[in-house]
């Protein structure tokens, strides 16, 4: 498992290129035969083994494998939930059986399984020398209230580790609050729309209804025409957000952050926290929705589970936890500027 995740970040992140020069981009010369389903096209998932040079398709119970020696794509037939090299996505559509095939929406193939496996492709992904680092909430919006401290008190303290981090590598890094003051999401969307070479990282704490909830989970914008997750499509949903400009870019980015946070928070050879997976997600929070440059929003675990709550109040975490979204940076900017 361990082993898989690592291969997950430094396979499709870092040596992202699985077939270099002959493939060009989606759609590109390559038969891929799409079909309408519910008012969506649809490719095979025969036709993404072929694109992408898996050795093998295998399918069991409704589960579709896809394999080579570095990369394992995991679908299953009616779900969501789309695992690559072990590190949870949760696709715009589900995956659908047909004729004795199953195939992935060309949604989620164009805005999520493309730019994961090939980042350098991304062509909205521009080299960047800033950092934009949003703490979320401050002030009277406490965000989450846990067990041991706020979400806000936590947020700010992982954002200033991360910033310290991230200068002493020479990047720019940029604020959007640097004490406990009220800033609203408009105001957080205008800081970052300031620099044009810069990523976007919105931290995070959760907390939920039930207390069992757990782990960590990453949102990117949803691409036009998929819902906020977990509820209905809306007309609104329709119409293009600045945010989609960098839709590629940012799933990269959420990828990058997602995996090395696993991989960090859940090392058998360090503390290993066993934090749960809950999925890079699709959302429509303003801060997503309203950004011109690659942007994700980061949930750093539960603070209304007890458990969680004391492993994200120990220092020990959350230098673990910034350290991997530090190292991400790199992860990130080395694979979208990896030659083709
Ligand atoms: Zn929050």
């Amino acid at each position: 498992m361990v082993k898989n995740l690592r291969l997950s970040v430094t396979f499709c992140l870092t040596f992202c290129l699985l077939y270099c020069g002959a493939l060009t981009s989606y759609g590109q010369g390559f038969p891929w035969a799409p079909v309408q389903h519910k008012g969506n096209e649809y490719v095979s998932l025969n036709n993404v083994k072929t694109f992408y040079g898996f050795q093998k398709l295998t399918t069991q119970g409704g589960g579709v494998t896809l394999e080579n020696a570095g990369v394992k794509l995991q679908f299953k037939s009616g779900s969501y939930q789309c695992r690559m090299n072990g590190v949870l996505f949760i696709l715009s559509y589900p995956i659908v059986p047909l004729k004795g095939k199953y195939f992935i929406a060309r949604t989620d193939l164009v805005k999520l399984i493309e730019p994961v496996m090939r980042p350098s492709y991304i062509n909205s992904a521009t080299v960047f020398n800033t950092v934009v680092i949003d703490a979320g909430h401050g002030g009277n919006d406490s965000g989450a209230v846990g067990y041991l401290g706020t979400e806000k008190f936590y947020a700010l303290k992982v954002a200033r580790l991360v910033r310290d981090m991230l200068q002493k590598k020479g990047y720019r890094v940029v604020m959007t609050r640097n004490s406990d003051v009220f800033i609203s999401l408009a105001n957080r969307v205008a800081i970052a729309n300031r620099y044009k070479n810069a990523i976007f990282i919105s931290i995070h704490f959760n907390a939920a209804k039930s207390r069992a909830a757990s782990g960590i989970e990453t949102f990117t914008v949803s691409p036009v025409g998929v819902p906020h997750v977990g509820r209905g499509v809306r007309e609104r949903d329709f119409k293009i957000v600045p945010g989609n400009i960098m839709d590629s870019a940012s799933i990269a980015l959420a990828t990058a952050v997602h995996g090395r946070t696993l991989l960090y928070l859940n090392n058998p050879r360090g503390n290993n926290y066993r934090i749960i997976d809950r999925g890079i997600k699709r959302a429509r929070f303003n801060v997503l929705t309203g950004i011109k440059v690659p942007a994700i929003l980061f949930e750093g675990g539960f603070l209304s589970n007890r458990t969680e709550a004391t492993k994200i109040n120990s220092p020990v975490y959350q230098q673990t936890l910034s350290s991997a979204i530090v190292r991400a940076v790199d992860v990130y900017k080395a694979s979208i500027t990896r030659k083709r």
